[in-house]
């Protein structure tokens, strides 16, 4: 791990496992102090359905507004968070904010869901249900509108115990969505097994859509593999309008990326949707 200058941290993250006792406990208390300061915000993105040319829903992603180090990217603190063992208080934050601005979304776009990233510790851990649903009493929004992002790495590892945890959150009316599918390596046999209702193809299948036929080979094939199973397809990182035709063509349910739009701000989401709803209504 680095150290530069002011830093009295450590955000660079190349690899887990890579930090001292004390630079844990400083990244502990940095992220503690954020929580605290109300640094950390949570963006959204759009979700288009193609059929339709509805936004259905939005992805949750949360930003860290440092006061002198400015934005610091999610792909960076998270791990961190995770390591720290942050990341339990910084979720409990996450699922409240994102069912609360849900709730108040709902009031002027009552169709649209809301999809929320879950680290994988954070999903094992035993009280994670419980807190969920007491979350979604407190703020006393539709479970139906939830969708919950897992990737294949926080189910695999204990798949039975998953299944069971899967099952009671289906259950509670709440979708699953498997997110970055088709990077992990596991076997593909849990699709039967997991109760899914959305596979999110990543965006490094997409990304090459339009000038690999092998690419559109695989992606077509997630997408009928997919539909046979009753699961429907999020593409990620659509970019291009040539990207978003060859997923139409293929049948793809729900398509996300700068093409639709990038993350907002809240208040740009109220917007942005009021101008979708002006022009395809
Ligand atoms: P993810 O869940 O796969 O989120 C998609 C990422 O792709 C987001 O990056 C999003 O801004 C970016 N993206 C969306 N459309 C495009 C596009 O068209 N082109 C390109 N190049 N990128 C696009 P972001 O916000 O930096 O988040 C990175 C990762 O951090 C997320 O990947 C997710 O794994 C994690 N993360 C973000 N927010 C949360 C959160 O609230 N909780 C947890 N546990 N993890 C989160
Ligand atoms: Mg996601
Ligand atoms: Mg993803
Ligand atoms: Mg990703």
């Amino acid at each position: 791990a680095k150290k530069n200058g002011r830093n009295q941290y450590v955000l660079y993250h190349d690899g887990m496992q890579h930090h001292n006792g004390k630079q844990l406990f400083q990244l502990e208390t940095a992220l503690r102090k954020a929580l605290e300061r109300g640094e950390f915000e949570l963006y959204y993105q759009p979700q288009l359905d193609v059929k339709t040319k509805q936004i259905r829903a939005v992805e949750a992603l949360i930003r860290w507004n440092h006061p002198e180090k400015g934005f610091i990217s999610p792909g960076m603190f998270i791990p961190l968070a995770e390591e720290s063992g942050l990341i339990t208080p910084i979720s409990d934050w996450i699922m409240m904010q994102a069912c609360e601005h849900l709730k108040q979304l709902q009031l002027r776009f009552p169709y649209i869901k809301m999809s929320i990233n879950i680290s994988p510790i954070y999903f094992q851990q035993i009280d994670f249900i419980e807190k969920l649903q007491k979350t979604i009493e407190s703020v006393n929004v539709n479970p139906r509108s939830i969708e919950l992002e897992l990737t294949e790495s926080a189910v695999m590892p204990h798949a039975e115990k998953s299944v069971e945890r899967l099952t009671m959150l289906k259950t509670m009316g709440i979708s699953i969505a498997i997110d970055d599918f088709g990077t992990g390596f596991s076997s593909l046999s849990y699709l039967h097994r997991f109760p899914i209702d959305i596979l999110k193809i990543d965006r490094s299948f997409i990304k090459q859509l339009s000038r690999y036929r092998e690419e559109s080979a695989i992606v077509n094939a997630i997408i009928m593999m997919a539909h046979s199973l009753q699961i429907r397809v999020v593409a990620e990182g659509v970019e291009t309008k040539k990207q978003y035709q060859i997923l139409e063509k293929q049948s793809c349910d729900f398509v996300q990326g700068y093409y639709v739009s990038k993350p907002l701000s809240i208040s740009e989401l109220y917007e942005f949707l009021d101008m979708w709803n002006h022009l395809y209504d």
